[in-house]
């Protein structure tokens, strides 16, 4: 449930209704929505809830309590029904301007990130992407440079001004990638990983969460949640693909999962056409699908020479490639921004009642 306060509330009755929260024992977490100050009420109500409901409308300065019937409390649109805008130095995330993280698969060396980055750059990115630790299925593979991959992506930072993005695995890298590193990524194999979830949930730096290639729309909600609810409300999300019993692409792009995200959460969706197929030729094509059905941006590999790669050799763009796929990106971007619905209103689906005072 959340706690609308009357827009003329003040401090006290702000925190009237916080310690009557905790003294339940449940946790308050609030924000400013236009002139009223919001409050969730997560942890477990149980059959408690009609009781407190009504316990808290009667307080002062409370306008009305409405429950919320997502699981997914903090990142729902019930409770938050404003899109979610996320700014890294000059990136702005979710605000209806299309991001474009772009990059190798994996840092391989200064002079290839360098390259890329200035490649990526003219062409239009956003935000530079490089994997540091990498994910790999086989120990016998590249694992990636780590920490002096770091480096080499905060010296592009300096070099191109793009913030960056890399993947931190496990809580014990979270300090150090977050050094380095704009924005952190959480990887598909780590979505339920709910220590690191936790861990990145209590960092600064926003967190891109990619979603689990077997995980439901709501486990990655749920995940989603971990971060939020553990302090840090800057979450993105990126559709990658799940795995299906199709082989002849790597996973299976889940396309309606982007406006469905953005009817349920006002988290930010990106999607990553790269991984989701697999194949360099079907990215470009997946990129103008993602864009056309909504998403707030793109999440592309890009390499010198992808042939040679250390890592996803198959689907890594050239960079002439990547500057073909941006130019067919644009006019679709400005075409379909102003087509669709407004999230906001549409949260009126979803069939939300409130207990109000007046
Ligand atoms: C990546 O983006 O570098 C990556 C490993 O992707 P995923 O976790 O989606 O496989
Ligand atoms: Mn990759």
């Amino acid at each position: 449930m959340f706690v609308v306060m009357a827009s003329n509330a003040g401090e006290a009755e702000v925190n009237g209704v916080k310690s009557h929260i905790l003294a339940e024992g449940l946790t308050p977490f609030d924000h400013r929505s236009g002139d009223h100050v919001v409050i969730a009420v997560v942890g477990e109500v149980g059959d408690q809830k009609a009781r407190l409901m009504s316990q808290l409308a009667a307080l002062a300065g409370v306008e009305s309590v409405t429950p919320i019937s997502r699981p997914f409390k903090l990142s729902s649109r019930e409770f938050h029904p404003q899109d979610t805008v996320i700014r890294v130095l000059d990136a702005v995330i979710g605000d209806g301007s299309l991001t474009i993280m772009a990059g190798p698969c994996s840092v391989e060396s200064r002079e290839q990130l360098f390259e890329t980055a200035d490649a990526v750059r003219a062409a239009g990115a956003t935000i530079l992407r490089g994997g540091a630790f990498k994910p790999r299925t086989s120990p016998y593979s590249f694992q990636g440079l780590g920490v002096e991959a770091l480096r080499y992506l905060a010296e592009a930072r300096e070099r191109t001004g793009l913030p960056v993005i890399t993947e931190v695995m496990e809580p014990s890298q979270v300090d150090i990638v977050q050094e380095y590193a704009d924005i952190l990524q959480i990887g598909t194999r780590n979505m339920q990983n709910y220590s690191l979830l936790t861990a990145v949930g209590r960092v600064q730096r926003p967190v891109m969460l990619k979603r689990g290639y077997g995980a439901t729309i709501e486990e990655w909600l749920m995940a989603a949640e971990y971060i939020v609810s553990s302090g840090n409300p800057n979450v993105i999300l990126c559709e990658r693909g799940i795995r299906t019993f199709e082989t002849y692409t790597r996973n299976t792009l889940d396309i309606a999962a982007v406006p469905l995200l953005h009817h349920l959460t006002h988290l930010p969706v990106i999607v990553d056409p790269s991984h989701a197929t697999g194949k360099r030729w079907l990215v470009k094509p997946l990129a103008l699908a993602g864009v056309a059905v909504g998403a707030d941006g793109i999440m592309v590999e890009v390499h010198p020479h992808p042939e040679e790669a250390l890592s996803d050799a198959e689907q890594q763009l050239t960079f002439e490639g990547f500057a073909s796929m941006m130019t067919a990106l644009r006019p679709i971007h400005e075409h379909v921004r102003h087509l669709h619905g407004d999230p906001v209103l549409s949260t009126a689906a979803l069939g939300v009642g409130g207990t109000s005072k007046h």
